[in-house]
């Protein structure tokens, strides 16, 4: 009966806020919200029986460090973003299943997300970076394409019937580092390959957060799929997102001369 509740409950604050499940808020209330509960507890805990205080001291003294990490920018983040991603990590990998069960896993995964995001934009828009790249997945080119974009993105044909288009043009005019890949661990290869300072990734919730855990050590800038035919069939991204993301995070490089090829394919 309880369950039933919170799940009307986070239905009905998602329903307040279309757009919770592409902002932290969701992920931060719980991520902040158990642990400062916990200190209430164990702060209440000292007054109902002293003879705890100690033991209900050390408990709320560690929580309170736990979540002052959630408060951490800039510098700091830096400094420890692997450890700060794994204990968000931590977080999102045990309550993902109380999420699944109440059928808001992907608003959870979104959520999480958008905390990362927030982060790295707070942390590198300041202090853009010089070396970037961009990891596209290769379900958002048109099924039946014949362009091989994984190989290079630049062989799409810019026929504009899916957003490759848009993306090839961009690499090719701002000299982006750019890659299509047809598996999630490929993209983890190639962007361990490439050593840079910060990953643009597009892709699935699920494989968003597992590169996001998987490499805890670069910064990353994660663009969920939008998915109107179902999974890894004709997937769609917010190209003005991924635009804006690489305006805002890393360094303008000179315009490239090269213009990509146009021939129709319809
Ligand atoms: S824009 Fe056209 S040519 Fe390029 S990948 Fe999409 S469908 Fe293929």
């Amino acid at each position: 009966m309880k369950l039933l509740k919170v799940t009307k409950c986070l239905n009905w604050l998602s329903a307040q806020n279309p757009t919770m499940s592409s902002t932290p808020t969701l992920f931060l209330f719980f991520r902040r919200g158990i642990p400062l509960i916990c200190v209430t507890l164990s702060l209440t805990a000292i007054l109902i029986h002293p003879p705890s205080a100690g033991w209900a001291l050390i408990v709320a003294v560690a929580l309170l460090a736990e979540v002052g990490t959630t408060f951490y920018a800039g510098a700091p983040y830096v400094a420890k973003r692997r450890a700060i991603t794994r204990w968000d990590g931590y977080w999102l990998m045990f309550l993902r299943p109380f999420f699944r069960f109440i059928n808001l896993e992907d608003r959870w995964l979104r959520s999480f997300c958008a905390w990362n995001n927030r982060r790295v934009s707070k942390t590198f828009k300041t202090k853009r970076v010089g070396k970037a790249i961009v990891l596209l997945p290769h379900c958002v080119q048109l099924v039946g394409c014949q362009a091989l974009v994984v190989e290079n993105i630049s062989s799409c044909f810019g026929c504009g019937q899916c957003v490759v288009d848009a993306a090839a043009q961009a690499a090719m005019n701002y000299n982006w580092d750019m890659r299509v890949s047809p598996r999630s661990r490929t993209a983890y290869s190639e962007a361990r390959k490439f050593r840079p300072d910060i990953i643009i990734a597009v892709a699935c919730p699920d494989r968003l957060v597992k590169g996001l855990l998987k490499l805890p050590e670069v910064p990353s800038y994660a663009i969920p799929l939008d998915l109107p035919h179902g999974m890894c069939v004709n997937t769609a991204f917010d190209f003005q997102r991924l635009s804006q993301a690489m305006n805002e995070l890393a360094e303008t490089r000179a315009a490239a001369k090269i213009q990509p090829l146009k021939i129709s394919c319809r």
